[in-house]
C-alpha cells in the first residue's frame, strides 16, 4: 500500500533555488517512492519570530507517492539535508536546506520527533500556496479546506517567482 506525502521545501542560504533543484532530484530518486508533482516556486519573509537579518527564503512543495513509514521518509529527508550541508546552529535559523513534511496520508502524528500535519501548516503562505498549486481542493485530516486557509488571510509576505517548471534544470 502507499501513500501520498507533502514534502515542504525550503532554503535560505547560499543559492536556494540551486538548493531546491537538488533536492527534488534527490526526491525523483528516493526508495520506494514517486514524485508525482511540483508546486510553483515561492519567495517569502522570514516567519517574524525568527532569528533576524535572514535572507528571504525560497519555498515550495511537492507530492509523493509512497511506500515509505513517516517515520523513514523523514529519516531520509534529514539525511538530504545534511548531504546539503545542513548545520543546526539555532532554531529557525537560516539554512541550505529545510525539508518538512506537511502532510501524510490523512494521518495525523504527535511522536518526540514527528507532528503531521506539519504543526504550523495552517499558519504559512509558504506552505498554503504551494500545496494548493499541487491540489486545489486539498482537505487536512480534520476537515477543513487547506483553500479556506488561504482565503481567510493576506499574503503579502510572499510572491510567486516562477512557475511550476523552475525545476527542470537550465543546462
Ligand atoms: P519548523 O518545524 O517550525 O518548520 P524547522 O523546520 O526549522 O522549524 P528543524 O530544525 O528543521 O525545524 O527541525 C526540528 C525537528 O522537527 C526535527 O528534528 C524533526 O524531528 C521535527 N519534526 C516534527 N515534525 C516534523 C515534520 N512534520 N517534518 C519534519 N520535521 C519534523
Ligand atoms: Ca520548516
Ligand atoms: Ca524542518
Amino acid at each position: 500500500m502507499s501513500y501520498h506525502a507533502y514534502i515542504g521545501l525550503g532554503a535560505n542560504l547560499g543559492q536556494p533555488t540551486e538548493q531546491l533543484i537538488w533536492a527534488v532530484q534527490q526526491l525523483q530518486q528516493l526508495p520506494q517512492s514517486q514524485l508525482l508533482a511540483i508546486s510553483r516556486l515561492y519567495s517569502s519573509k522570514p516567519t517574524p519570530g525568527s532569528p533576524e537579518n535572514q535572507p528571504d527564503y525560497t519555498n515550495a512543495a511537492v507530492l509523493l507517492d509512497t511506500t515509505l513509514t513517516p517515520h523513514q521518509l523523514l529519516v531520509q529527508l534529514q539525511a538530504l539535508e545534511h548531504q546539503a550541508g545542513r548545520v543546526r546552529i539555532e532554531r529557525w535559523g537560516a539554512r541550505v536546506l529545510d525539508l518538512d513534511i506537511l502532510l501524510y496520508a490523512q494521518d495525523e502524528i504527535h511522536t518526540s520527533n514527528l507532528i503531521i500535519p506539519h504543526a504550523e501548516l495552517c499558519n504559512r503562505s509558504f506552505v498554503v500556496l504551494p500545496l494548493l498549486d499541487i491540489f486545489s481542493t486539498l482537505t487536512l485530516p480534520n476537515g477543513v479546506k487547506v483553500a479556506s486557509l488561504a482565503a481567510a488571510r493576506l499574503f503579502d509576505d510572499i510572491e510567486i517567482t516562477a512557475d511550476n517548471t523552475w525545476w527542470h534544470s537550465k543546462d
